[in-house]
């Protein structure tokens, strides 16, 4: 049989990475696919910003596939890990960060996590989607989970990747309109089920999300934005919540003091986790519409003012997880998570430091 692999990786631009993608025909003479039987292939870095023009080729190793929703039949999609010529990780490869990380000794941590990604909705022209081509809709109220028309813009966008997510058995939670008009979430991660889930996997499924939204958006006609503040003023801006758990915070007698822990070395760090919380993220961190000012560090229970915000259940229960809501929409959830684990596990900077992306860096003014 012979099918349609869509490759799809993380480029190299700066200061916020972007999917590519390319498609290849193989053929899969066993009656279920493998990741074993999906061959490594090459691209263009000179194109990506992953290579100069005279030694220009990049290699891509499938790590992860799942089925092609968009495609359908035996069709999949597969995502991959960039390496340079030479066969050596390349620098924009921030899955292999993650995957060092917890090789080192964070997978002991068996943390899980749930991204809670917001984006916003722009016309061709370059407009909010639902906002009037001159001027603004109507002040921040009706739009989050709102319902009805002028209330929500680009719902058939929504609902085709959130169906997309579920065909392709990705690790959608869910999906709601957020406070800012044409602006959405959808969450990836834990979903309180009995499922073998990891935090290799749930970022890996984070891209291939990101990857389908932008892919089915072209079927809309409308554009993708993951910037941090896409509208100055009064509008809210476009995070990417980041809630997370260990073993040891959901254990019910470990979990209070080990919480408690962890939430003085997130406040010690506080700095290292903004430097690579996304870019311009000081135009949404400003201490207005529900975040906490970038120069801050608080955190409290139910409170969405916070940079940590514990649950409900957590503060009830006394261990659960908790919501780092620093995180902004234009985050690399690798990233993210390797930094969480490395604050969260008191491991060696040496193990974030080396690979991660020094041009993503936020510098705190004080
Ligand atoms: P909010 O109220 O902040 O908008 P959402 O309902 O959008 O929250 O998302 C909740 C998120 O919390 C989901 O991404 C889910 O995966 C995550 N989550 C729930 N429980 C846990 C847990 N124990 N560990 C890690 N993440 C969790
Ligand atoms: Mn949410
Ligand atoms: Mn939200
Ligand atoms: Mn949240």
């Amino acid at each position: 049989m012979k099918v349609f692999v869509e490759y799809i990786w993380i480029d190299g631009a700066k200061p916020t990475a972007m999917v590519r993608s390319k498609t290849r025909v193989i053929e899969i003479i066993s009656d279920s696919i493998t990741l074993e039987q999906i061959p490594d292939w090459g691209f263009d870095g000179s194109s990506t910003n992953q290579a100069e023009g005279h030694s220009s080729d990049c290699i891509l190793k499938p790590v992860r596939f799942v089925a092609d929703p968009i495609r359908g039949g035996a069709n999949i999609l597969a995502l991959c890990e960039v390496y340079d010529s030479k066969g050596n990780v390349h620098p924009s490869n921030t899955r292999a960060v993650l995957r060092n990380v917890l090789d080192a000794g964070a997978s002991k941590q068996e943390a899980i996590f749930g991204f809670e990604q917001e984006y916003t909705l722009f016309s061709r022209d370059d407009y909010p989607l639902g906002w009037p081509e001159n001027g603004y809709p109507g002040p921040q109220g009706p739009y989050y989970c709102g319902i009805g028309t002028a209330r929500t813009a680009g719902r058939d966008l929504v609902e085709a990747h959130a169906q997309a997510c579920l065909d392709a058995d990705l690790l959608l939670f869910g999906t709601n309109a957020e406070v800012m008009l044409g602006q959405w979430e959808f969450q990836i991660g834990y979903r309180g089920f009995k499922e073998d889930i990891d935090a290799l996997m749930i970022t890996d499924h984070h891209w291939i999300a990101l990857w389908l939204l932008y892919r089915l958006a072209e079927e809309f006609d409308v554009k993708i934005s993951r910037e941090n503040k896409p509208m100055k003023g009064d509008w809210n801006g476009a995070g990417c919540h980041t809630n997370f758990s260990t073993k040891a915070m959901r254990d019910a007698s470990a979990g209070k003091k080990e919480i408690e822990d962890i939430l003085k070395r997130l406040e010690a760090n506080h700095d290292r986790h903004i430097a690579v919380y996304g870019a311009k993220l000081a135009e949404r961190l400003t201490g207005d519409h529900e975040t906490c000012a970038i120069t801050e560090f608080r955190y409290g229970e139910s409170d969405r003012g916070a940079s940590i915000r514990i649950p409900v259940t957590t503060a009830k229960d006394g261990y659960g997880y908790l919501e780092d809501r620093r995180p902004g929409a234009n985050i690399d959830p690798y990233v993210v998570a390797a930094r969480l684990l490395v604050t969260i596990g008191d491991m060696d900077e040496a193990l974030f430091e080396k690979q991660s992306n020094k041009e993503l860096v936020n510098v705190i003014s004080k």
